[in-house]
């Protein structure tokens, strides 16, 4: 009897398919396993990410193993849908590991190793796959850094700025100064090997610029903070005197040419625009509108330079006069009634319609467009978490990422955003707080606190 046509062929397809098939299924493409060099943890640990690839078969299994006094323990044992016919597995996996030295049944510093192991889908090592195996040093270390500030006593004035300079006794995850529950990062000035082993020990020189925020409380703790790669943390007081000021209570009467002009025009552009009544919608801007700009600037002042690009004194608006002051707790009244607040983030200087307005210092423009309450506003990153704002702005002339030089022109002042006349609205900023812009165009106070640690 013969086998009919199209049986045959299939026959023939199944046999040749088959030995391709088991010639493939011995593939030697072994698993990657990416995943960190070296772990610097304390007892809390930490959970580390790993990726896994296999570009022949597919993935079968993943473990990991922390060997701890001569013992393996398992941390991870995971298996990959595939099949031992085609492979089939999956080409790439991410995993997280969990690490912890107290679950371990570690309670010292010493060293340890993290083992790792994939598998996958091929025929070699008689069907258990390629195996990639890989080492993982952990280092446990359960000693905080230490912190020596290199100032004296320092006179921090509320609302105003202020220089911390220190030393961490090695390398940080992050430093800096925390007042009450506001931290203030620090900025790497130097880095000197002191003792070289495997804790690589350094003294590493930071700067940090931070300021008694003018909300901040009657005795506000400042501290010096420091986390190490292990995440140990160090806290040491930081010498302040805290001089107090008080800042000025100022009523504002809302003018109706302000109300029925402006507003309306100015909650249309900014999408708030809740009736007919326009003190309601002065009152949403003043307030809701702020409260979203504050928190876009928040945001925008994350990316600050690490190095510094200003030097000496900020310069004020050119022959402006003073029209309001930094921190002014304004009280806003229509009719008689005081209707909404607000703390006034700057100072406010004017001139003629459309003066020039310059760089008050050399930086980077980080934004440059229309920011609600402000109008068209420049935000200007100096480096260090120093930036200056120049809002209400007719005209901007430069770009975001442009660098400008000190006194170069940015924009004309103007009235838009929530201004009733032409003037410019200029604040300082620390590492997102508003401070005093008077110190910062004292070439004294700059001279005395700022410069002569940055040399
Ligand atoms: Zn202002």
């Amino acid at each position: 009897m013969s086998i009919s046509k199209p049986i045959s062929m299939f026959l023939a397809l199944a046999v040749a398919t088959t030995g391709f098939l088991s010639f493939e299924r011995f593939e030697t493409t072994s698993p990657q396993i990416h995943a960190p060099e070296f772990l610097h943890i304390n007892l809390e640990g930490e959970e580390v990410e790993l990726s896994l690839e296999d570009l022949g078969s597919g993935l079968r299994e993943a473990s990991a193993t922390v060997e701890v006094f001569g013992k393996d323990l398992k941390l991870m044992n995971r298996s990959f849908a595939g099949s031992l016919v085609f492979g089939e597995g999956p080409k790439s996996i991410k995993l997280k590991v969990r690490v912890v030295p107290k679950e371990l049944g570690i309670s010292e510093e010493g060293e340890f190793l993290l083992k790792l192991e994939a598998s996958d889908w091929s025929w070699l090592t008689w069907w258990r796959g390629n195996i990639t195996k890989i080492e993982i040093p952990i280092l446990v270390d359960l000693t905080p850094p230490s912190i020596k500030s290199e100032k004296g006593l320092t006179y921090v004035r509320r609302g105003g700025s202020a220089v911390a300079v220190y030393t961490v006794s090695e390398k940080t995850k992050h430093s800096g100064v925390s007042v009450d529950d506001e931290y203030f990062p620090g900025f790497l000035l130097s880095t000197d090997n002191v003792t070289s082993g495997d804790l690589e020990k350094h003294d590493n020189r930071y700067i940090s610029f931070f300021t008694l925020p003018w909300k901040a409380s009657a005795d506000p703790e400042i501290v010096l903070i420091a986390t190490d790669l292990a995440g140990n943390i160090s806290k040491v007081d930081f010498p302040a005197r805290i001089k107090e000021r008080r800042f000025a209570d100022v009523r504002i009467t809302l003018p109706k040419k302000f109300i029925d002009n402006k507003i309306p025009k100015l909650a249309t552009h900014l999408g708030r625009t809740p009736s007919d009544d326009y003190v309601k919608a002065f009152i949403l801007i003043n307030e809701e509108e702020r409260f979203a700009n504050e928190e876009k600037i928040k945001e925008l002042v994350t990316a600050t330079s690490s190095a510094r690009l200003w030097s000496g004194a900020f310069t004020q608006m050119r022959n402006s006069a003073v029209t309001s002051r930094y921190a002014e707790n304004r009280t806003y009244f229509w009719k008689g009634e005081a209707v909404s607040r607000a703390i006034h983030s700057g100072y406010d200087l004017a001139s003629t319609a459309n003066a020039p307005i310059d760089a008050a210092n050399s930086g980077r423009v980080v934004f440059a467009g229309d920011m609600g309450i402000y109008g068209n506003c420049l935000l200007i990153d100096h480096g260090l978490g120093l930036f200056t704002l120049y809002a209400h702005l007719s005209q901007i002339s430069v770009r975001v990422d442009q660098h400008v030089d000190q006194g170069s022109e940015v924009g004309r002042s103007g009235k838009t955003g929530l201004a009733g006349g032409d003037h410019l609205h200029f604040s300082v900023l620390v590492n997102g707080h508003y401070v005093d812009p008077k110190e910062w165009w004292d070439p004294k106070w700059v001279n005395d606190h700022v410069e002569k640690w940055l040399d």
